[in-house]
Formats: C-alpha cells, structure tokens, sequence
C-alpha cells in the first residue's frame, strides 16, 4: 500500500487530502481551504498560490482515482469547486441526516444533489464495512469533531490490504475522547494520519484538558499497537508553538510534510511573519 499526502496544513493549506493505492485507489477528503482572516490578517500572496497547486495536485490524483471518501462536510474536506472530482467514482460519505450538526447537513444536501448526477454510486459509509477487491475500508461509527459535537460528527477511516492498515482519523482534534482513539487501536495500524489538538484555540475552543486528553490517548496508541509512522498534523499546524505543545511525542511523530521528506511549511501560522511583521505584533 502506497499512502501520498495531497495537501495539508504543514504544506501550506487547510486540508488533510490523501491518496492511497492498494489494487485500488482511494482519494480521502480532496478539497482545500485558508483560513479567511488569521491574526486579523487576509490570505497572503504565498498562501494562495500554494492552494492553487493543491488544487491541481487534488484534481491530478482524481483522475486516476477509483473511490473517494468524504468523512464530514466541512470545506476545507469537501467542495462543490469541481464536481469532475466525484465523476465516475464510488463516493462513500458521512450520512448527510443522522448525527450532523445544521450547517453541515446543509452544505450536504448541496453537495450530495450535486455529485449524485456524476458520481457512479454514492453510499452512506457510518459504521460500514466495504471490500473492494483485496482491500477492507472500515468507517468508524460518528465521532464528535473534537471533545463536544459542536462542529458536528466525523468518521474515521481503516483501510487494509494484505500487508498493511491506514487509518485516517479526520477532524478529530488530537483525539480527546476515549472512542476516538478507541477505533485507530481497535485497527492495529502501520501508519496513521491524524488531526492534532487544536492548540492556536487553547483556552478558547480548545481547552487544557482536551491537550492533556489527547497526549495521553496519542501515546497508548505506541504502546498498545507497533504502529511504525504516525503523522499528526492539520489544526495542530495552526499554532507556531506546535512543537512545545505536545512535548516529548515531538520526537516520535511526523508532520505530513515530513512523512513526504520535505521541510514544514505551515503558512497560515507564518502568515504575520509574510505580512512581514514581527510575530510579538
Ligand atoms: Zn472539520
Ligand atoms: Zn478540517
């Protein structure tokens, strides 16, 4: 099994967009966004070109894709921007009317009724099993987006093939919460990709217990599986302090960026530094 990160927030963008290719090849959450207003400031210059280029990464690898998952409907994991993404393909998705918050069963509905006219077949995958040739994806049941259901509910994904499982976590913000992580140990994955604690919103949306949670949840995942890569990454990113946030599981984690072998550059946490002010400001 092949895993490829397409765009993520230690490359330059919101996103967590991942292919993988076993005998067959799935494209996870392609979409992209940048935050409209961080540190009061607007998208810099860099970081809009960089999205452009996910962009076209994202719209490449669905070319040769055979099925594409949408875990929850949140733009910066789905979008209605090039409905030929969707064309052709098996599309599993998070159920648009059970365990969703308002404003997601409404982009939804939008998006469903959309793809529904080019996409081959669409299937509500919560709690599902599906196989595919030699590959089992697993869909955990749905997960809050975070430790409270605020933001909605998200699913997890497991995929297996003959010598390896990747499980995709989503939005789930560092794993807070015991069934969050409960599902990625459950699978006994090789490698993992996961949305890290949201630390630029600590003591907001985000609190020093969900942190303290997740360190704890994070590290029974490498002592009760031997998962060989785990990648975290996407809100953790956010925060230029992202490093001393989580502490010692610093030297045993990879970003995205340095699972690809190549330097981080999450944007929108630089982004008063590209303003060119100093980051006291
Ligand atoms: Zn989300
Ligand atoms: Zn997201």
């Amino acid at each position: 099994m092949k895993i490829i990160p397409l765009a993520f927030d230690s490359m330059g963008t919101r996103s967590m967009a991942t292919f993988v290719k076993s005998d067959i090849r799935i494209l996870i959450d392609p979409s992209v966004s940048l935050a409209p207003k961080r540190y009061g400031l607007p998208p810099h210059e860099k970081e809009i070109k960089r999205l452009e280029m996910h962009k076209r990464r994202i719209e490449r690898y669905s070319e040769i894709s055979d099925i594409v998952i949408v875990t929850h409907y949140h733009y910066d994991h789905h979008s209605l921007e090039n409905p030929q993404i969707y064309e052709d393909k098996v599309v599993l998705v998070k159920n648009p009317e059970r365990d969703i918050n308002r404003s997601q069963r409404l982009r939804a509905e939008r998006f469903l009724s959309t793809i529904s006219e080019v996409a081959s077949s669409i299937e509500f995958a919560d709690n599902r099993n599906f196989i595919f040739g030699d590959t089992l994806i697993r869909f955990s049941p749905p997960s809050p987006h975070g430790s409270s259901a605020r933001l909605g509910y998200v699913l997890e994904v497991a995929i297996s093939d003959e010598k390896r499982t990747f499980v995709f976590t989503s939005d789930i913000q560092g794993a807070p919460k015991k069934d969050q992580i409960s599902f990625i140990i459950e699978n006994y994955p090789d490698i993992v990709f996961m949305d890290g604690p949201m630390t630029y919103m600590l003591g907001y949306a985000y609190s020093e217990e969900d942190l303290k949670n997740s360190i704890e949840n994070i590290t029974k995942v490498f002592e009760e599986t031997e998962i060989k890569r785990f990648v975290i990454d996407h809100h953790l990113l956010r925060d230029l302090k992202w490093e001393d946030r989580i502490g010692d599981l610093r030297r045993k984690i990879f970003t995205a960026a340095e699972y690809k072998g190549k330097k981080n550059t999450p944007l929108e946490a630089m982004r008063r530094e590209l303003f060119g002010k100093s980051s006291d400001a």
